[in-house]
């Protein structure tokens, strides 16, 4: 059995896919036969436009025609008679290997595009190469899976899936995943809890004892995967299994409640998502708003830049489906784990504390000032509110706030409608910003503190790294302690606090969270119903009085003992 990180609850009994990175080495050489090798070539661009056919058909029928495009511009490239023709003539008339040939007019090709001055043409490099790898792959018999094309039930198992990659994952047919390295507040994680698919990540080196088509079952609660069960495992898990189901579906009944305490003191629950095709899952578990809508993952499903017009459209579908519910739009946070393959950045030593969210935006305000636009045009659609992610200071605050003012006043003389008060709040989310919280919440409508990477630099833990994983620790006094802090700034100038980071949906932390006087909870929508069986099990007075000696506690182990002990709901 392999211990590792717990990544999304439920458990999955299914047969393993494993994505190996195949390494190709090209070598150069030269043919005596360019007749036989030119047809050797245009069979695999044949072969390699076939295999697009049906990856585009596929991601249209499962993913929409959005997701499709980019391999539309595969496509096109294939077509491309200069491309092609150029690779053709390397082989007919320099005479060589078709890999060779291949490979180095893709690099030409792609460098002279990545040079021009014209920002479109730029990003169209990363095609280049991605399409003429899938035709060399077709030339050197590699095999590859594409997360889009999978067609049979499994249970993927990779070194890691980029937060794109498990965008793109169909639950039809995969079941679960589990992945060498990555932890629990990655961003591969928290989509899987938002697709409500079973995952464990971290699971080191010891996924290379999985073979394609081994048995495994992974208990995304627990964190453990095993391989190839005995019969009495197997039937032991079959009976969790359907028990998890059983609890999940039970717990449907706190979808129409409200989220009230015994004594009756009322919180928001809300979700997290990363797109309005996640509203189902936030509807059907009765989320009271949208706490935080991470704009990156559009941004992602994309080949180039949105547009003003595309974003406007997502976000009004948004608030429109959330029918005058509060919706909380994060303005761009890409950097740190999350990049766009068309915006390539510079490599950074420690890209979670480099060029990131709001200091990106401030720099690219071009991308910063079309998002506003956007966002700013969507809020006469329903009730939104504007979020900066990973301010550190004031002086960003209010540069961020001041290009905001610049794009209402450009719309407004466009005479273009939109909500004149719409509020403005940023994520507590930096060490810095969460001491100087009493100072931010005089120039703000309110916080929404993001645990996520509030832990990862209170305690010098990077999120990702599953080595480290022991001292990600939510229960850490100082976590708890400017957790708090930033409450009661918040509280004493008068905004509220919010809390969108994955403690919020802990439930051992929840009624601690309610006694510091958290105002909302905003989470993956499949922890909402379990969330709000908590708050509804809790008395907020209680919970306040038992709270506060937590912040006295020196160590983490101390206060989940005493959590356990006194406050449990
Ligand atoms: C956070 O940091 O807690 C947060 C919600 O933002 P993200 O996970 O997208 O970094
Ligand atoms: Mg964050």
């Amino acid at each position: 059995m392999l211990k590792a990180i717990g990544a999304s609850l439920g458990i999955a009994i299914g047969k393993a896919l494993v994505i190996r990175e195949e390494v190709v080495e090209v070598k150069e050489s030269k043919v005596k036969d360019s007749k036989s090798e030119l047809i050797r070539f245009n069979n695999a661009v044949q072969e390699a436009i076939a295999q697009l056919h049906k990856v585009i058909e596929d991601v249209k029928e499962k993913l929409g025609s959005e997701k499709a495009e980019i391999f539309e511009a595969h496509l096109c490239m294939l077509e491309d008679p200069e491309f092609i023709g150029s690779i053709q003539k390397k082989i007919e008339n320099d005479k060589f290997n078709a890999e060779y040939s291949l490979q180095t007019i893709a690099q030409d090709t792609a460098a002279i595009f990545e040079k021009m001055d014209n920002k479109y043409m730029t990003e169209r490099a990363t095609d280049i190469r991605d399409v003429s790898k899938r035709v060399l792959n077709v030339l050197m018999g590699v095999k590859v899976t594409s997360i889009a094309d999978i067609q049979e039930e499994c249970i993927l198992v990779a070194k890691d899936l980029t937060p794109s990659d498990t965008a793109q994952i169909d639950k039809a047919n995969v079941l679960a995943f589990v992945t060498e390295i990555g932890g629990r507040t990655a961003h591969t994680s928290i989509i899987a809890r938002s697709l409500e698919l079973p995952a464990v990540v971290g699971a080191g080196k010891g996924i290379c004892e999985i073979k394609d088509g081994d048995l495994i079952i992974v208990d995304g609660g627990e964190g453990n995967v095993i391989i190839n069960p005995d019969k009495a495992t197997l039937k032991d898990y079959e009976k969790r299994r359907k028990e998890f189901i059983e609890s999940t579906h039970e717990l449907l009944k706190y979808a129409n409640m409200k989220s009230t305490t015994i004594d009756g003191k009322t919180v928001e629950l809300a979700a997290n998502i990363g797109s309005a095709g996640d509203l189902e899952s936030v509807l059907k578990n009765g989320a009271e708003a949208i706490g935080l809508f991470r704009t990156e993952f559009l941004y992602m499903s994309k080949d180039a830049l949105p547009t003003e017009e595309e974003q406007f459209t997502e976000y009004k579908s948004v608030l429109e489906k959330m029918n005058g519910k509060t919706v909380i739009i994060r303005t761009l946070d890409i950097g740190g784990d999350k990049k766009l393959d068309y915006l390539p950045l510079d490599e950074e030593m420690n890209p979670f504390l480099g060029y990131r969210a709001i200091r990106l935006c401030l720099d690219r305000t071009d991308i910063f000032r079309t998002q506003l636009r956007a966002l700013v045009r969507a809020s006469a659609y329903g009730k939104l509110k504007i979020m900066f992610p990973m301010i550190c200071n004031l002086q960003e605050l209010r540069m961020a706030k001041k290009i905001l003012e610049q794009c209402k006043d450009e719309l407004k003389s466009e005479g273009v409608a939109f909500d004149k008060d719409i509020k403005v709040g940023i994520m507590i989310e930096i060490p810095s910003a969460a001491v100087i919280s009493d100072i931010l919440a005089k120039e703000v409508d309110f916080f929404s503190i993001g645990t996520n990477d509030l832990i990862q630099y209170t305690l010098a833990v990077d999120r990702m790294n599953e080595k480290i994983s022991y001292l990600y620790d939510f229960y850490h006094p100082a976590v708890l302690r400017l957790i708090s802090l930033v409450i009661d700034n918040g509280h004493k100038a008068g905004i509220t606090v919010n809390m969108c980071g994955e403690m919020a949906g802990d439930t051992n932390l929840i009624p601690v969270l309610l006694g510091f006087g958290l105002d909302e909870f905003s989470m993956s929508a499949a922890s909402i119903l379990r969330a709000r069986k908590t708050i509804t099990n809790s008395n907020f007075e209680k919970c306040q009085k038992l709270s506060q000696p937590i912040l006295t506690f020196g160590d983490s182990d101390e206060i989940k003992e005493y959590i356990k002990a006194n406050i449990k709901a």
